[in-house]
């Protein structure tokens, strides 16, 4: 195929223009009034018609008065205007246009009734279109008549979508071709995806493969935490009402009772690859090979080649039959460290490959790792960061603040969160709502949403402390980075850089990785907190209700004092 960056080159700054100017489909004569087309077409035919009878009647009459021809007054004038422009009109019907399009600002996307139909995306049959499609209208993002060739080469299947950003060079250009092929094969518009304001080279090989535009997710920002003696403002990307508002409710009882405190557990991501031997008992061989203290130092330099913030700390296998589940576990500085634990556990395969060469490597992961999945293995031994978090919250706090009280909240926690969640058979989900605090906070600084599996495990404690309470959450996945992977982009980084941990920590490496998962256990700490109060304080009312015991005391105020 011929390379597409010498036919269509790449705009240079300036060329693009905001407006966009795409030719085809063309516009119909019929588009000239905006009229419905029905009351168009009746328009031009009477006008058609009263024009010619007109002029024959003013020519009859200049033949009889011998007047010249060639003499025409305004209403002559007027009605031989009219006589050319309803003409042209109504060669349209014979497929002869002479109106084309110069601006696609009312562009309506589907012009002929058919949506033309791509190789690359295998239709079976050219799909008609409904006259009154739902979709709007829509403004073409296309900005020369070479993208549209583009755009109609993709359809076609000519160019593959995929190929674009390489063969244009052009990021942003081959997105608004690639939406407008999507938009015309599917017959669907995209109008409310926004394709303008994203730098869509940022993404390119590292965040997303093949772009049409990018979604917006609001971000809240709740705090300040207060947390091991210093402030956080914390962005929150989500579209769950209240969930900002009471995370903030809960920072406030936190600050106002002189603060959260964390301890970092442990810090180590895991990849657990599985190999298969001849025997189970080749298989424990390699087993204890690999467990066996002696070899460590061996095996952590072979690992620790990946990266140089890769450090192997443990290795601890599973065997299942003659199937072996080697996890290994290491630190990665200041990235979440997927691909840095990945490349170690390969660098070591090869070895072990070649002492044991009877050993076959099945995959990279074998799932004992465990990504992405509520696993016993994670809950149990860690993986990430594991962060413990508390707070000790004042009694008046929990009445003024939290509008409940303190045995109300334990009471409700040993219900819910503990006896609740084991009736569930729940796996690291001894919690109310970890998992959303978790998710606003992974959206907003760029980490991967879909590890907030294991990172919401959460055990959420609720104690009496004299006439106070104390509540902690522990929690053995947080699974974060502040650099590789959606990090780096725009706004994700500018949320990591008001919490003060954007990028790579230079001074300590990891550090800032690490103190990212501290304020997410925080924020779930604020978030528990929240919660279980709002609960609480509806559960005792309706408590009250439903078993009578004190008509009189149910009310905003009494309701605590009576617990
Ligand atoms: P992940 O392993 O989380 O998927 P990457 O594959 O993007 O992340 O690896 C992180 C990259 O960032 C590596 O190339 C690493 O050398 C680099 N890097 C720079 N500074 C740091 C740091 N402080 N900690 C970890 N990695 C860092």
């Amino acid at each position: 195929m011929e390379d597409l960056r010498r036919r269509f080159p790449a705009k240079k700054n300036g060329e693009i223009s905001n407006v966009a100017v795409a030719l085809p489909p063309p516009r119909k004569a019929s588009d000239a009034l905006p009229l419905p087309l029905y009351l168009t077409n009746t328009f031009f035919l009477a006008l058609f018609f009263a024009t010619v009878y007109f002029l024959l009647s003013r020519w009859r009459e200049k033949i009889r008065n011998s007047t010249p021809l060639h003499v025409v007054d305004l209403s002559e004038i007027c009605s031989l205007i009219g006589f050319v422009a309803s003409f042209i009109y109504l060669l349209g019907f014979c497929g002869i246009d002479f109106i084309f399009r110069s601006s696609s600002d009312d562009d309506v996307w589907v012009n002929d009734g058919m949506i033309p139909c791509g190789q690359s995306l295998d239709c079976r049959e050219i799909l008609p279109i409904k006259p009154n499609s739902v979709d709007p209208p829509r403004v073409s993002d296309l900005d020369s008549v070479e993208d549209e060739e583009i755009v109609k080469s993709v359809i076609d299947g000519i160019i593959p979508s995929y190929s674009l950003e390489t063969k244009l060079g052009d990021c942003k250009r081959a997105a608004a071709i690639r939406r407008e092929a999507v938009q015309r094969i599917t017959g669907k518009s995209l109008t409310g995806l926004p394709l303008e304001g994203f730098d869509y080279n940022s993404i390119l090989g590292q965040c997303c493969e093949m772009p049409v535009g990018y979604v917006q997710i609001p971000v809240g920002i709740a705090g300040p935490l207060l947390l091991d003696g210093i402030e956080y403002s914390v962005p929150m990307a989500t579209t769950e009402g209240c969930l900002v508002a009471s995370t903030n409710r809960g920072f406030k009882a936190i600050h106002l009772s002189g603060g959260a405190f964390s301890v970092l557990m442990k810090d180590a991501m895991t990849r657990a690859p599985v190999v298969r031997f001849p025997s189970a008992r080749r298989a424990a061989l390699v087993m204890f090979y690999l467990q066996d203290p002696a070899n460590f130092e061996r095996l952590s330099l072979i690992f620790n080649k990946s990266s140089r913030f890769a450090r192997l700390q443990s290795i601890t296998c599973k065997i299942a039959g003659r199937n072996l589940y080697p996890r290994f576990s290491c630190s990665t500085g200041d990235a979440m460290g997927m691909n840095m634990v990945s490349k170690g556990v390969q660098n070591v395969l090869d070895f072990v490959k070649s002492e044991f060469p009877d050993m076959d490597v099945i995959g990279i992961s074998g799932n004992y790792c465990s990504d992405k999945k509520a696993s016993a293995v994670n809950w149990i031994e860690g993986r990430g960061k594991h962060v413990v978090c508390e707070a000790f919250i004042k009694a008046e706090i929990v009445e003024k603040v939290l509008k409940t009280s303190v045995e109300a909240l334990v009471e409700l926690n040993t219900l819910k969160n503990l006896a609740g969640s084991a009736m569930a058979g729940s796996l690291g989900g001894f919690n109310a709502h970890a998992s959303n605090i978790v998710s606003a906070v992974f959206i907003a600084t760029g980490q991967d949403p879909a590890q907030n599996v294991e990172s919401s495990h959460c055990i959420t404690l609720i104690e009496a402390e004299g006439n106070d309470l104390h509540i902690s959450v522990s929690m053995p996945c947080i699974e974060v980075g502040t650099v590789g992977g959606g990090t780096q982009l725009a706004s994700q980084s500018a949320c990591l850089n008001l919490l003060g941990v954007k990028g790579s920590n230079n001074e300590e490496p990891g550090s800032n990785a690490q103190q990212l998962a501290r304020i997410v256990a925080g924020s779930v700490l604020a978030g528990e907190l929240s919660l279980m109060s709002a609960i609480a304080a509806g559960q005792l009312v309706k408590s009250h209700m439903k078993y009578n015991r004190s008509s009189r005391d149910i009310g905003p105020s009494s309701q605590v004092n009576n617990r």
